[in-house]
């Protein structure tokens, strides 16, 4: 199965990918926490997407299209993987189409999650984040066990940089100007699943499976 999710920022996302990749034992790919450890290691990679990321702009096509290729090269990528976050504009999409194609693969589904808008930036600027596995808290909905601490490894939990109100902003309007348009290139090919991503996270996650075991269909 290769997997492609789709939402704006705080939509619940890494959440859900995180158990579909245990359910479909396929690798999650975030493009964001890569870039996040490339940042954190000041990688060439990492000092040229700082600057965009601050701002909560996209990083440049050509620096992301060269980082997925690269890794969906790897070995763990050969039963399947999940993108989180890529593609984001039409130039992302048309590329990793290519690249499919250029090792005989295909997606077979999109899932894509919808949120209020109001409620987006609430769960950003509210939630938790590990820097270390990149599981999410949020003090109404999913506290962590221990009071700032992960409950997978214990590590301390962090405000994202980006996970400030301006900047949350700012994303979810690129999220809606650039990247919820590709929904429209997949649309033809049937891939495209629809899921409403509001409410409590287990909720979310019953109607993902149902939604994926069935055929494409519109929330
Ligand atoms: P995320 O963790 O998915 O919210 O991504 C955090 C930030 O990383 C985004 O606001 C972008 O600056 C950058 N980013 C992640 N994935 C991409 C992508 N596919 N294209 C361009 N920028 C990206």
């Amino acid at each position: 199965m290769n997997l492609l999710l789709f939402g704006p920022p705080g939509s619940g996302k890494g959440t859900q990918a995180q158990f579909l990749s245990v359910e479909y034992r396929i690798p999650q790919i975030s493009t964001g926490d890569i870039l996040r450890d490339d940042v954190k290691r000041a990688t060439p990679l990492g000092r040229q997407a700082e600057v965009f990321m601050k701002r909560g702009d996209l990083v440049p096509d050509e620096l992301m299209v060269e980082m997925i290729r690269e890794r969906i090269r790897r070995a763990d990528c050969s039963g399947g993987f999940m993108l989180d976050g890529f593609p984001r504009t039409v130039p992302q999409a048309e590329a990793l189409d290519q690249m499919l194609d250029s090792i005989g693969q295909r997606i077979d589904r999109l899932l894509s999650l919808h949120v209020d808008a109001e409620e987006l930036v609430t769960r950003l600027t509210e939630r938790w984040t590990c820097p270390s596995c990149s599981l999410t808290y949020h003090p109404a909905s999913n506290p962590p066990r221990d009071d700032q601490r992960c409950d997978a490894d214990g590590a301390g939990l962090i405000r994202r940089e980006d996970d400030n109100a301006e900047t949350a902003r700012r994303r979810a309007q690129v999220y809606f100007e650039r990247t919820y348009p590709i929904l429209d290139f997949y649309r033809p090919r049937g891939l495209v699943v629809e899921v409403d991503g509001n409410g409590p996270i287990q909720e979310v996650r019953n109607r993902v499976k149902v939604a994926l075991q069935g055929e494409p269909r519109a929330a």
